[in-house]
């Protein structure tokens, strides 16, 4: 990475992804670690802009935050911050699936069973990967079940074309500690605190710590 570098896009939370006017479909992200990063990055000195999702957390204080609801709203926000960034640093856990298509007025109460019918949402980070300008860098995060923990990241950080991929278990989301495992597309392996957990805070400055010192 340019020594230069110093514009840091992080995305945080949860996507929801519009049942109709007044209901969602929603995953467990708490932002917590999106915030941590944001945090640990501006204390670092660099320019942090946040993209944060539905959560209630308030974001850090001195960090240019916008926030999002849809994976259609995160995208949006990706296409007007994303060129203006040197690192992007994707950890919101954006649903995979979303209804489509959603109803506009709120679905009347009935007795019968309702279907509802699941479209693939876009990979935001990968259409970020065919978009990248020489220079920027794109780490993304992968949470994943123990047992397949860095084989599932590994074939994910090749498949989206990301520098770097944080792996972490399922168990991290709504944590307040990490259990990570860091990789990128050099071959580079790096794990934290030698394994043990972190809380989020902590992790977020080792993360800091790698990425000031010009890597991935
Ligand atoms: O494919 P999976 O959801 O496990 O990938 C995780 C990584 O991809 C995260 O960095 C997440 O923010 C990103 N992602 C995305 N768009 C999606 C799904 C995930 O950018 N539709």
């Amino acid at each position: 990475m340019s020594a230069h570098a110093r514009r840091l896009l992080i995305t945080a939370g949860p996507t929801h992804e519009p049942i109709d006017s007044v209901r969602y479909i929603a995953n467990r992200s708490s932002g917590r670690l999106g915030l941590a990063l944001a945090e640990a990055a501006h204390d670092a000195g660099w320019d942090v802009t946040l993209l944060l999702g539905p959560v209630a957390a308030e974001p850090p204080a001195g960090v240019t935050t916008l926030r999002f609801e849809s994976t259609a709203d995160l995208a949006a926000r990706l296409d007007a911050c994303f060129p203006d960034c040197d690192v992007l640093i994707m950890a919101a856990a954006v649903a995979d699936y979303r209804p489509r298509p959603a109803a506009a007025p709120k679905l009347p109460r009935r007795g019968d069973p309702v279907r509802l019918e699941l479209e693939p949402t876009p990979d935001l980070v990968a259409a970020c990967v065919a978009r990248k300008r020489p220079g920027q860098r794109i780490i993304g995060f992968a949470l994943e079940d123990a047992a397949a923990l860095e084989s599932r990241a590994a074939e994910k950080l090749r498949r989206k074309g990301l520098d770097a991929i944080v792996a972490n278990p399922l168990e991290t989301m709504g944590a307040e500690d990490i259990r990570a495992v860091l990789l990128t597309a050099g071959g580079e392996r790096r794990v934290p605190a030698d394994g043990r957990p972190l809380d989020k805070a902590a992790f977020a400055r080792w993360l800091m710590a790698w990425l000031g010192s010009g890597h991935p």
